[in-house]
């Protein structure tokens, strides 16, 4: 297994230090314009540096690539992981936001292309893995798993309080801000139910969530006899990761071993749908399909956005997705412009349902 190329958006001293050590053959500066600011000396020799969206799409369907890891936080992935699926490849799926925006749309491109995609997100790697325990029609329900985040026993009126700092500190899991304030207000599992109902072509009451604050079981599936069958592993990324690079085999893990030797116990409680209004709208989102799942996304991002600015509260933030989403011009069978469109609405509107 080689890396063949990489990209990153601005952190570009970053981009440039990691292909020192991976060597890759080319590498990718998604903002041209902060790329054009760098002399870029310290790229390896033979490394060739592509700039732009363009760069990116056009590495992505490069004959000489046959997975691609596609972890762009956000719509902004989208365009991407569509081309890299278009050319027929192995997508290795970090980026959740791409399935909750335009689910039917992308796996119809891959069952049309031969491209497939690989869940690298979590509890999905979870389900896939367990999945393999039966036949797809055996398969009665998939239970997420959440570990509620840092508020999990916080009261509703705790929650209108917290603060940037508090909502950036996750318990179990170091990642980036966005998907940590997603943890938080729980829009994280919201987005999750629309991208396992996509992904493994799930009817919206089939996907139940479950609280474990340990996030070591990181989803359970349920077949028609009664047999539940889990995936359990620390929580440490480089385990799902690893396996969608594998498939379908599996090596010597790289990851965090889990350690016998030493009593745990694992704790699963319910989740509370009234606090954390975000796992209903989460269904709502999946069981309507269409626009709905574009424009939750879109208004979530900006809305995280605001809030990590200080422009909006950390109470508001589901609210004004779950009002942006009520009144949006809902379609059926939109098309990826119209779902791009939509994007571009919402994330204005977010702010007009604060206000
Ligand atoms: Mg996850």
């Amino acid at each position: 297994m080689r890396v063949a190329a990489i990209s990153a958006h601005q952190r570009l001293d970053l981009l440039a230090e990691q292909a020192q050590q991976v060597e890759p053959r080319w590498v990718v500066a998604t903002d041209a314009e902060a790329a054009v600011d760098r002399d870029w000396k310290d790229l390896p020799a033979n490394c060739e540096l592509l700039t732009g969206t363009e760069g990116l799409t056009k590495i992505v369907q490069h004959e000489q690539i046959a997975v691609v890891v596609a972890a762009i936080v956000g719509s902004a992935g989208l365009r991407s992981t569509w081309a890299a699926l278009e050319a027929g490849k192995i997508v290795a799926l970090a980026n959740k936001e791409t399935l909750v925006m335009a689910g039917p749309l992308v796996m119809e491109l891959a069952a049309r292309t031969g491209g497939k995609l690989l869940p690298i997100d979590s509890e999905h790697s979870a389900i896939f893995q367990a999945m393999q325990a039966g036949k797809r029609s055996e398969v009665r329900r998939v239970v997420l798993t959440a570990s509620g985040g840092p508020f999990r026993n916080m009261t509703l009126e705790q929650l209108q309080d917290v603060t940037v700092e508090q909502a950036l500190a996750h318990p179990t899991w170091d990642m980036g801000p966005k998907i940590t304030v997603d943890s938080a207000t729980m829009m994280n599992k919201a987005l999750e139910i629309v991208e396992a109902r996509w992904l493994f072509d799930l009817q919206p009451e089939q996907i139940e969530v479950v609280i474990h604050p340990q996030s070591t079981v990181h989803s359970f599936v349920e077949f028609v006899d009664g047999s539940v069958i889990a995936q359990m592993s620390p929580p440490d990324m480089k385990m799902p990761i690893q396996y969608a690079l594998t498939w379908p085999d599996r090596t010597a893990s790289v990851a965090v071993e889990m350690d016998w030797s030493t009593a745990f116990s694992l704790d699963f409680e319910p989740a509370d749908y009234r606090r954390f209004g975000a796992l209903q709208l989460g269904i709502d989102t999946a069981r309507a399909g269409g626009t709905a799942g574009a424009v939750l996304n879109a208004a979530n991002e900006s809305a995280v956005a605001g809030f990590l600015d200080g422009q909006i509260g950390f109470a508001d933030i589901v609210p004004a997705c779950q009002s942006v989403v009520d009144n949006h011009p809902f379609q059926p069978q939109p098309d990826l412009e119209t779902l791009i469109d939509l994007d571009h609405w919402a994330r204005e509107e977010v702010f007009r349902a604060c206000t």
